[in-house]
Formats: structure tokens, sequence, C-alpha cells
């Protein structure tokens, strides 16, 4: 395992990385609306980060089966848990949720984040799995100090999603990021207390909890990229970038302006 802590420099370059991908996704959520199709969120996802000095680190993302992912962002509507690839013929409608995922390079450095959406006005039912699934984040985000364990990352996560009867994607994790989008260590979204990497000041990771409102259980579309739900019940996504400190965590990206925007309505 390779971990790079990083300096406060590089901690500030990170961020300015992560407030673009946070300020991105809150210009795609202004587009969100019914009839709007995902690849229209993708051009206006693309032409923001270029128009801010930055590269969309997704676009060209190699996958272990030879094939690049083609657009600037994820979009995973409903039953899509993640790695959904905009197109035209996605239209969304009233009640869809849809996670925007986005990564950018700038300056040398990564910013990576996503936030679920509603589409209108969606059920009781898939508003809970959406706040459920950003309390696991943010409780993640608490157990992320220094001193600690990537565990007790994973089981604060684990244990609100379970406490809910959601289930938990453990294919896929969250992970370290610098340089690089994808650093290690590897951050599960499940897991024991006291076990795994020690967290220390410097290390930036990024934390991401996929969470089923069914079962966990998840399959790839042909196309390689797109991961749905077995029994295509809805599935939520939310990624925070942070730094870790002594005490309390650093949170690089941001959702400020998408909740101004939501009127914090999830
Ligand atoms: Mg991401
Ligand atoms: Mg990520």
């Amino acid at each position: 395992m390779n971990i790079f802590l990083k300096t406060e420099d590089e901690i500030e370059l990170m961020r300015s990385a992560n407030l673009l991908v946070g300020a991105t996704l809150a210009e795609v959520g202004r587009h969100i609306r019914p009839g709007v199709s995902t690849r229209e969120l993708d051009a206006v996802a693309d032409e923001f980060i270029r128009d801010h000095g930055a590269v969309p680190t997704f676009k060209g993302f190699p996958n272990p089966y030879g094939s690049s992912f083609p657009n600037s962002i994820c979009t995973s509507v409903n039953d899509v848990v993640v790695h959904g690839i905009p197109d035209a013929a996605t239209v969304l409608k009233e009640g869809d949720i849809i996670s925007v995922d986005c990564g950018t390079k700038l300056n040398g450095y990564c910013g990576d984040s996503c936030y679920t959406f509603c589409v209108g006005e969606v059920s009781e039912e898939v508003k809970k799995l959406l706040q459920t699934t950003k309390q696991a984040l943010n409780l993640g985000i608490k157990a992320a100090v220094a001193g600690g364990h990537v565990g007790d990352i994973s089981c604060a996560v684990q244990d609100h999603c379970a406490s809910h009867g959601y289930g938990i994607v453990r294919e896929l994790t969250g992970h370290g990021i610098g340089k690089d989008m994808h650093e290690d260590p590897q951050v599960p979204n499940y897991g024991n207390r006291g076990r795994g990497p020690l967290l220390k000041s410097g290390m930036c990771i990024a934390i991401e909890p996929m969470i089923t409102m069914g079962k966990s259980n998840i399959y790839m579309m042909p196309d390689r990229w797109t991961i749905r739900t077995r029994d295509h019940m809805p599935a939520a996504h939310f990624e925070h970038t942070i730094a870790i400190r002594k005490g309390e965590a650093d949170i690089l990206s941001s959702f400020e302006e998408i909740e101004k925007l939501e009127g914090q309505n999830i």
C-alpha cells in the first residue's frame, strides 16, 4: 500500500479542485428538471469545468475491461448505482432521482464528489433513502480522524444504513485521492471499527456510500460501466473528498451551493 500524505499547500490545491467539483455539481443541479437528457447535463458540466481551467478527470478514464469512460460526469438514474453514461435517450422525468458524480483535475490535483438529486417531487420512501445515505456520509466523515482507522469510517456508514434496512454495495468503495483520482487506501462502506489502515493527518480520501433501497446485489450492463441493482430498486450515492486532521476532518468538497439550490429538501 502506498498512501501519500499531503502537505498543507497540497491540501489547498486539492480544496480548489474539489470546490470546483461542488460548483460544477450545483451548475448541473440548476439544469435538472423533467425533460432534460443526461447528455445535456454532461455538456453543462464539461463546459463549466473547462471554463474554470480544469480537466474533467472522468473523460477517458480507463476501466479494467479496456474501455474509456466517454463523458465528463457519471449520471446514474434510479436503479443505476454508479457509472451511468450520459446519453440523449435518457430523459429525466418527475419523481426520478439522479446521482451526478464529477471529478476534476486542477493544477495537478484531483477533486471527486457526488450528489444525488431529486427530479421534481419524489416519494417519501425515496427521500428517506437519500437522507439516510447523506447522513451516513456525514457520520463516516465524523469518524475520520487522525489516530483512528479506515474501519471506523466503514463501520459508521454501515451501521447507519443497515439500521434502516438498506443494502450496502460492497463491490465499490471510497478511496485515497491526490495527484491521481484513485490512490490507496480503499475506503469500504462496511467493516469493523479499529481495523484497516491507520488514519494520519494529511491523508486525503473520498468517502462515498452507495446505498440501495432493496437488496445490495448489483450487476454491470453490457457497456461495461453502468452498475444497476439486481432488483431494480433505487440506489443513492453521496461523496465528499476530505483531508484527515487531528480532531476533525477537513471537508474539501462542498454541497453548500447545491443545498441552497435545493432549499435543503433532503
Ligand atoms: Mg466520485
Ligand atoms: Mg470517488
